[in-house]
């Protein structure tokens, strides 16, 4: 499904990504790590469509990703909330998400994940860990085939994580998206994952290909319905 096919990426004289390839497939979750700086965030901006490869190719059912943008929810490591923007407005920005049901289901989601009383506050009130949760609906809320999400519960306090850990496995059950994100957490990381990719450090490529040797823990009956709190 999709494709990383030797792909590079360089700033300037610092070259972060050296021929690269890996591929998805349908309904895959699978967990990047690797060392701070290996890539991974430079990596998912460019499955994500927002940074430009220096060669090699990304394709998504065997088109270039770049034609196909509207079918990957990626969410930042940063949440790059737009400051000026309510959190509801800030997680159906998108045109089409500006009209029902989907204002509803945001508004469901937020409620979900504690922030039911923020819709209509802005951003500057919000702890980090708040404002990640809001950009992890923004991610999700446009219901994409493909999540890319970049470490996105770091942020979070244990008893937090471990819920939106579960919501996110019950929504792969569900919906059998293909999901990719960056952790550090290696517990994490076994946890979610099918597979584990491990990036080595500068210029990034696979260093090792890890299947996850156990059968994951089923996210029915944990803790997703107990109460969050904002
Ligand atoms: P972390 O685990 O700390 O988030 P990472 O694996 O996500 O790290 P990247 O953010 O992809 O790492 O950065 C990889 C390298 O590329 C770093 O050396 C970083 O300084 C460099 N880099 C990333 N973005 C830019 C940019 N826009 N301009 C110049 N250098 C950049
Ligand atoms: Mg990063």
């Amino acid at each position: 499904m999709l494709n990383i096919q030797g792909i590079h990426k360089s700033f300037g004289s610092l070259q972060v990504i050296n021929n690269l390839s890996f591929e998805v497939k349908e309904g895959e979750f699978v967990a990047i790590i690797g060392p701070s700086g290996s890539g991974k965030s430079t990596l998912f901006q460019l499955i994500g469509g927002i940074s430009t490869l220096d060669g090699g190719a990304i394709l998504l059912d065997e088109e270039d990703i770049q034609l196909k943008r509207g079918t990957i929810g990626y969410m930042p490591q940063q949440p790059c909330l737009l400051p000026w923007r309510t959190i509801l407005e800030n997680v159906t920005i998108v045109e089409e998400l500006q009209q029902q049901p989907h204002i509803e289901q945001a508004q469901a989601w937020l409620e979900k994940v504690g922030l039911a009383q923020f819709e209509n506050a802005y951003p500057n009130a919000l702890s980090g860990g708040m404002q990640q949760r809001v950009s992890f609906i923004r991610a999700i809320v446009s219901d994409k085939p493909i999540l890319c999400l970049d470490e996105p519960f770091s942020a979070l306090d244990e008893f937090t994580r471990l819920e939106m850990q579960a919501w996110l496995l019950s929504i792969w059950e569900q919906h059998r998206k293909s999901i990719l994100f960056v952790t550090h957490n290696i517990e994490e990381a076994l946890f979610l994952a099918d597979r584990i990719l491990v990036l080595t450090k500068r210029p990034a490529t696979i260093k090792e290909e890890m299947i996850v040797p156990f059968e994951r823990p089923r996210s029915e009956g944990i803790r997703h319905s107990a109460k969050f709190y904002a």
